[in-house]
């Protein structure tokens, strides 16, 4: 196979979009399959321009024969460079017929067409977006060409006895040699990014679902034999989703059959493509002995996800990869909707909110901080980030709060009629969802061309002589790189105002009555709302259910923000104003104050005894904001003093409950009797985990002994992994003998030794450096299967701010050298994971020149990857 090609390194701009020169109407593909080599023909039906050359893309292909209309093409008619081929003179309606070879076990990019397991035993497998396809052969490898497939897979029978593609059924057969073949023709036309295909040896179960306008559709979902088993939830959660889609938003499945195949060798979580979903194991595969609540969770998540995009992105496609927020943010935003009926809403917008602002606002701040629509790109794999994905969703969320839930409805009704079976743009979006309501929404575009996180400032005043409060809100977003000017965005906030016994008080605003609760809409640099008929002084409740993706600034006092954490009805600005006074007590741990730290401890042990509120609530509420988060205040930051400063206000949280009563909170919430994953037990496993950990942080030898004890005891993956979690982090004394004992009953099971990697890998500080370079040594440690490098390298980079973040800089040096080594083999993985160095610029001096110097001596390596070299790039920039 030719060496990676030297691709051009000029951006791609959304400002030089033009519709594809040619198009294809119908695509038919054969296959016949090997591990070592397999050889693709594609037969192309082309409509265009005949003076224009045609052009293809297609990279790393073994070029065997080439014809058109069945006649072989001359040599003076096209030309091969390293990522295209050209045809000269090519008539409308013409087929074009390649025939290349490939070499899928040679694979390791895990792109294009690839083995995922071992040559004897593994699968076939096919990943195409966003730019897979022209690996597998030559096409118009864009999303705005849009074809009709039929596709045909030969392969040896014994080998490959499970042939599957996109689409429905359409034969299949024996042939010479112990050979078979099967056919599968998809009536919608689809860009090349949704084509799939897997061929091995694979396990099935089924289910019969009947969609609500009547169509019988078999349900499959495959995996390799001793997986088969755990893949019982999933179809239980793809029932739900497509239920849930049906009557959510009205939305059928269109095809009579789904199938769905989990694989340990994925690049990223899952891929919808049309009628195979491909799926990451990690979020498929779910049994209670090896898979945590969280992680059930996830696999409820990511299937519903992907089944979503069957209408959101697969229906309704993209245009261009500058419009991928919108098949992602809107289906991950249609997958919290569905997560939240299938749980609890406000924990489900708590779990969001914490994840955008420990993913996505970081990016934002930083040196990679983009649009949700980007502007350019050099490589569009290192785009499917948080702030398209993250940000994304809440750019639809903030759409659909100002629509209400029956106009977003119906926006979304007429969005998905008017593009059903076209490449769209965001400007279709808006403007199919303000048609539908009578409304301008092009004023959010602006939301979706500028970077960086808008800072919200409230201001009150209040005149207790005419009853009168104004809230004055202003807006600001800190100038970046490639946008000096920053402009005012539409900013709804959610509020309403307590009185000081923390009862929510009527509003009255512009001579109207709003109830308790209203949104007003900030749209210029700053204006003020007037509120009459208020009897005194308020609390305001600002942004309530995270209104606007922003960071706000409001000069509570500490007992303003006491009052909301236990008053507001609202879990989720409950949870809010209690991350506020959080980080307020951080910044007293620092500066030796401890007016917030006293109100933050005191309120929260108050709730603590309190026994009619949720458990899970109750859990995060006495999670301070992560690591991660809290860097965000500092000006130089020191991620050991920050860990070691969060610890000291969690123990002071702890000692303000007090080891007695956590300890017996612990022993009602460890029950015994089976396991329950309903919502009530997945609620108390995460209470008596967090009453766990702050118990180790004042009781250190009680909560060892407790951990052992869970640990040995455990009926489940989630007790097992956090008793030995807090047993690792602490260098307790059953540590080892946990890990050894956690590694021989779970040797077989990748997923559960990932997370036996991971645990390691989140070491506090100093030792963590030494434990990951251990493991590296470790036999069942490989740079070749992302989960396993994600779980170490990954982790520690990523999760472990104290461990990674090391002042003698050696943590840094370690991430470049095996990122080299990662480029080597898998890009994509190398470059998402050189993220862990965002941030560096305001780290404090001497960790800010050792980062620096890793990154240049790294960005000096010859031969690094168009991904790579673009995030190393632009990390090092500014
Ligand atoms: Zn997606």
């Amino acid at each position: 196979m030719p060496a990676r090609p030297e691709t051009p390194t000029a951006p791609v701009r959304l400002a030089d979009y033009t519709p594809p020169a040619w198009r294809v109407s119908d695509v038919a593909l054969e296959f016949d399959l090997g591990i070592d080599s397999s050889e693709v023909t594609a037969h192309l039906t082309l409509h265009g321009d005949s003076d224009v050359p045609l052009r293809l893309d297609g990279e790393g292909l073994e070029l065997l024969s080439i014809a058109v209309d069945g006649a072989p093409l001359h040599a003076d008619r096209w030309r091969q460079s390293d990522v295209s081929l050209e045809v000269d003179g090519m008539r409308d309606g013409s087929v074009l017929t390649t025939r290349v070879r490939l070499q899928p076990a040679a694979n390791t990019a895990l792109e294009g067409l690839y083995l995922s397991g071992s040559r004897e035993t593994g699968f076939l497998l096919t990943q195409c977006e966003a730019e897979g396809f022209r690996h597998i052969t030559f096409f118009p490898d864009r999303p705005d060409v849009l074809a009709r497939y039929t596709v045909t897979l030969r392969a040896d029978k014994a080998r490959f006895p499970v042939l599957l593609a996109g689409g429905n059924p359409d034969g299949a057969g024996e042939l010479a040699e112990g050979r078979h073949w099967a056919r599968f023709v998809d009536p919608h036309p689809k860009p090349s990014y949704l084509f799939a295909l897997v061929a091995g040896r694979l396990e099935k179960i089924e289910h019969d679902y009947v969609t609500a306008e009547g169509r019988a559709v078999k349900l499959v979902i495959w995996s390799e034999a001793n997986a088969i088993d755990s893949c019982h939830y999933a179809m239980d959660a793809l029932v739900r989703s497509m239920r849930w889609d049906e009557q959510a938003y009205g939305r059928n499945y269109d095809l009579d059959v789904f199938h769905v195949v989990a694989t340990h060798d994925f690049n990223m979580g899952a891929m919808e493509n049309k009628g195979l979903n491909i799926f990451n194991a990690k979020y498929l595969l779910a049994d209670p002995d090896t898979t945590t609540d969280d992680e059930y969770k996830a696999v409820e998540a990511v299937v519903a996800h992907e089944y979503f995009h069957n209408w959101s992105g697969n229906r309704v496609t993209c245009r261009d990869w500058f419009q991928l927020s919108l098949k992602e943010g809107l289906t991950v935003f249609r997958e919290q909707q569905f997560s939240a009926d299938m749980n609890s809403p406000p924990l489900k917008r708590i779990e969001d909110v914490a994840l955008l602002r420990r993913a996505q606002f970081p990016e934002d701040a930083g040196p990679l901080a983009h649009p949700v629509r980007p502007a350019e790109y050099r490589e569009i794999n290192n785009f499917y980030t948080a702030t398209v994905y993250e940000k994304g969703a809440e750019l639809v969320r903030m759409l659909a709060g100002r629509l209400g839930s029956e106009g977003f409805r119906r926006g979304m009704d007429r969005y998905f009629a008017e593009n059903d079976g076209r490449a769209a743009t965001l400007e279709d979006f808006l403007g199919a969802l303000g048609a539908a309501n009578g409304i301008d929404l092009m004023p959010y575009l602006a939301w979706y061309g500028q970077s960086g996180t808008p800072r919200l400032r409230a201001r009150g005043r209040y005149e207790a002589e005419a009853h009168r409060y104004t809230l004055t809100l202003s807006q600001h977003t800190p100038p970046s790189a490639s946008q000096p000017d920053k402009h005012p965005v539409p900013i709804p906030v959610k509020l309403a105002l307590f009185d000081r016994d923390g009862a929510m008080l009527p509003l009255h605003l512009d001579g109207r009555t709003h109830g308790v609760e209203t949104v007003v809409v900030l749209d210029t640099a700053e204006r003020s709302f007037t509120f009459e008929q208020i009897p005194q002084a308020p609390v305001p409740s600002l942004l309530r259910g995270f209104s606007a993706p922003v960071l706000i600034e409001c000069d509570y006092a500490p007992a303003e923000l006491a009052l909301l954490l236990t008053h507001d009805p609202d879990g989720f600005n409950r949870w809010e104003a209690g991350q506020q006074l959080a980080a307020r007590a951080f910044d007293d741990c620092r500066s030796g104050n401890s007016q917030a730290l006293d109100a933050w401890t005191g309120a929260l042990a108050q709730l603590f005894g309190k026994p009619d509120l949720d458990a899970a609530l109750l859990a995060d509420l006495l999670t301070p904001p992560g690591e991660i988060e809290l860097a965000e205040r500092q000006e130089a930051v020191d991620p050991s003093q920050i860990h070691a400063l969060r610890q000291t206000m969690q123990r002071r949280l702890g000692q303000a409950i007090g080891a007695v009563a956590l300890e017996q909170r612990y022993r009602e919430l460890a029950a015994s009797g089976p396991l329950a994953l309903d919502a009530a037990g997945k609620a108390g496993r995460r209470l008596q985990r967090r009453v766990l950990e702050l118990l180790a942080l004042i009781a250190a030898d009680a909560a060892h002994a407790l951990a052992i004890g869970q640990f040995r005891s455990a009926r489940g993956m989630t007790d097992r992994l956090t008793a030995l979690a807090v047993l690792v982090r602490h260098g307790a004394d059953g540590a080892t003998d946990a890990l050894a004992e956690f590694r021989q009953r779970h040797a077989d099971n990748p997923l559960a030794m990932d997370k036996w990697f991971a645990v390691q890998a989140q070491i506090p500080g100093e030792p963590a450096l030494a434990r990951v370079q251990a493991l590296e040594q470790d036999p069942a440690f490989t740079l070749k299967n992302p989960n396993r490098a994600r779980a170490l390298l990954g982790t520690f980079a990523s999760s472990n701010p104290s461990g990674f973040h090391r002042a003698d800089g050696a943590g840094y040096r370690l991430l470049a050298e095996r990122l080299a080594m990662l480029d080597a083999l898998n890009p994509q993985i190398a470059a998402r994971l050189a993220t862990a160095f965002n941030g560096w610029q305001r780290l404090e001096p001497v960790r800010r020149e050792a980062a620096r110097q890793a990154l240049t001596d790294l960005a000096d390596r010859p031969g690094l990857s168009r991904n790579l070299s673009e995030i190393v790039a632009s990390v090092l920039s500014r």
